[in-house]
């Protein structure tokens, strides 16, 4: 009687064995973040679990309209940014769905994730002031909104408005004064540039270094990279110093790099394993000390580096879905003030 009922037994378990493997073997990830950035996580994950990560990388708009050519042929089943704007925007075009999961609700704060939890933080990055230590005393600095002063006129530095980070520190300018005066202060900061917008945000700081400027707006891990990196940008970096604003009010203006679920996405599960995984402690560790950022929990330490700007510091604690909502805004306000 058991040699009849084992071969299809047998069939049965191979059957159920190669279609259980060949579903939790790969999870496919499109990344704006940089390769180096992610690969050495995802393979940790890869040894955990035995689920390959397939990782497309490229700029966060192309990722954008690659998915939305692709439609629900798409085979990506999360998509990572730098910046909560882009994040929204995929959301907005219906590229993502919600995220169901407690263990991941719990390790981020709420305010770092989307309301409808359709994408949510991996990591935290302040948009801060850095200022010549040579030329600018921090009792002069206090808050963005203090930046419009013509005190520092042709003193700062600022690079173009086309760049996502600044279309998001005016998004939260609007969220909290509203649009009229989010307006005012983009014309006061056009009036004091000290130069037209050129440059990425490690390209200010070397301005301020060379004497272009006084002060320039950047985000955190620049500084902590520029610091680790070549003696030019090291030098560069230690020439100016880091200034958190509104600190005595709302705090910091903050950003996320995070990840959303695509709808749709042909390996659930496992999209869910690897976010779970990045914010789990062992992730959120390499991301504070081989990038600089912020941990999104709190319980994990910052790197040596970023410790030194002085943390923990008051950070914005706004939705960062709110940055999404108001970035159309805050693109015509820069067009309309001509921030280049
Ligand atoms: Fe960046």
């Amino acid at each position: 009687m058991n040699h009849w009922i084992t071969p299809s037994i047998l069939i049965l378990a191979l059957t159920l064995l190669s279609g259980s493997t060949l579903a939790s073997e790969e999870v496919n990830l499109y990344s704006a973040r940089k390769e180096a950035l992610i690969k050495p996580l995802l393979d940790t994950f890869t040894k955990q679990t035995g689920i390959k990560v397939n990782l497309v990388t490229g700029k966060a708009k192309t990722l954008l309209k690659r998915l939305q050519s692709e439609g629900r042929n798409t085979p990506a089943d999360i998509l990572l940014t730098t910046d909560a704007g882009n994040l929204n925007a995929a959301k907005t075009a219906g590229l993502l769905q919600a995220i169901d999961n407690t263990v991941l609700t719990a390790a981020v704060p709420q305010n770092l994730r989307d309301s409808d939890n359709q994408w949510l933080a991996l990591s935290i990055r302040s948009r801060v002031i850095v200022y010549s230590k040579e030329r600018v005393k921090a009792s002069e600095l206090s808050t963005y909104e203090e930046l419009v002063n013509p005190k520092w006129k042709k003193r700062i530095c600022i690079r173009s408005s086309s760049n996502i980070y600044n279309q998001s520190l005016l998004a939260s300018l609007i969220a909290h004064n509203g649009v009229s005066k989010a307006e005012g202060w983009a014309k006061g900061i056009v009036a004091n540039m000290a130069q037209s917008p050129k440059g990425n945000d490690r390209a200010q700081v070397k301005a301020v270094a060379v004497g272009i400027c006084d002060i320039a707006i950047i985000n955190t891990y620049y500084m902590g990279v520029m610091q680790e990196k070549d003696a030019d940008q090291q030098k560069a970096a230690s020439q100016v110093s880091v200034f958190f604003p509104n600190q005595e009010g709302r705090g910091a203006h903050i950003n996320i790099s995070g990840a959303g679920l695509i709808k749709g996405a042909k390996h659930k599960e496992n999209a869910i394993k690897l976010l779970e995984f990045l914010v789990g402690d062992e992730a959120q560790k390499w991301y504070a000390q081989a990038n600089h950022e912020y941990p999104v929990k709190a319980s994990i330490p910052v790197s040596k580096i970023v410790n030194a700007w002085g943390y923990p510091f008051k950070q914005d604690n706004l939705n960062v879905d709110e940055l999404g909502k108001h970035n159309t805004e805050a693109v015509k306000i820069f067009d309309r003030v001509g921030w280049k």
